[in-house]
């Protein structure tokens, strides 16, 4: 039966999900099919030929009913690339954007040339999730060492996996923790991709985010900003006095956020865009004394 080979297989996949009005059929399918069955983006081309058991094709039928239902690919696959990374998701997890990738980029030379001054470079990342930023970091910037602190228990165990899984546990430390409230020391990065969108908006996300994506993550609040509110508040008593507070942030929350910042006698010292050309990234110091 032609659904048993792996191109009826795909060629079927492709069908569900764009009769399901998924933009991307033909890829997503691609990506799937070759992430249930463990092959290469190459044998899924060229070995159409090759037959597939039961078990691979209802596995196969229950990735493609997922995505057809919205779930994104990367969460059915259960793991996504970000940075030089492979990380694991989880439900409590926001799944990282290659956006945020940006603020990573951003971060590396201050990080980098923190180490060269004084041979370490402690960074906290605030609403870790996943652990992406962090874990990107410490891969990055060797001498690094990192504290993911999180609300959420789950996205903490989620955290420490993907530092295991990356070869950075030993630079690592996961803290529960409503922002500041449990974390101690002095950093001297701290940095974070808070909730940013606004409370009004959220129910008007993709389904892609809006069922999959955890709330916690989204939800920055009646003006999407109460994040860096808090953030602002408490940075000031964790940070080393050269340090650096750098944030993920909404298109429209540059001049807000750096407002609040200003507020709490901090300088925005470098503002980056994203590659749609969106507002995307900060990074502030402490005010120098005048
Ligand atoms: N960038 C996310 C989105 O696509 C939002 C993440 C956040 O609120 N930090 O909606």
């Amino acid at each position: 039966m032609n659904g048993a080979t792996l191109a009826g297989v795909l060629a079927a996949a492709r069908r569900q999900l764009a009769d399901a009005g998924i933009a991307d059929a033909a890829q997503d399918a691609r990506v799937l099919v070759a992430g249930i069955l463990k092959l290469s983006s190459t044998a899924i081309l060229t070995d159409g030929s090759r037959v597939l058991d039961e078990a691979a094709q209802s596995a196969v039928a229950v990735a493609i009913a997922r995505r057809a239902a919205r779930e994104p690919v990367h969460r059915i696959l259960g793991h996504r690339a970000f940075s030089r990374l492979d990380l694991a998701l989880s439900p409590e997890t926001l799944e990282p954007r290659p956006d945020t990738e940006v603020l990573v980029d951003t971060l590396v030379p201050y990080a980098q040339k923190m180490v060269a001054g004084t041979g370490s470079c402690r960074i906290l990342d605030l609403g870790t999730g996943t652990g992406a930023i962090c874990l990107a970091l410490l891969d990055l910037v060797s001498g690094a060492t990192g504290v993911g602190a999180d609300l959420s228990a789950g996205a903490l165990e989620t955290a420490r996996r993907n530092a295991d899984i990356n070869g950075v546990a030993d630079r690592f430390e996961a803290v529960e923790s409503d922002w500041f409230a449990a974390v101690t020391g002095v950093f001297d990065i701290i940095v974070s991709n808070p909730p940013y969108i606004v409370r009004s908006v959220v129910g008007t996300l993709d389904d892609e985010v809006r069922l999959f994506d955890p709330i916690l993550a989204l939800d920055g609040g009646e003006d999407g900003l109460d994040a860096y509110r808090a953030i602002a508040a408490g940075a000031g008593d964790h940070l080393r006095e050269s340090g650096l507070v750098a944030y993920e942030i909404g298109y429209d929350q540059k001049d807000a956020v750096t407002a609040i910042m200003r507020e709490k006698g901090f300088t925005r010292i470098e503002a980056v865009m994203d590659l749609g050309g969106n507002d995307r990234a900060l990074v502030f110091a402490k005010t120098p004394a005048p």
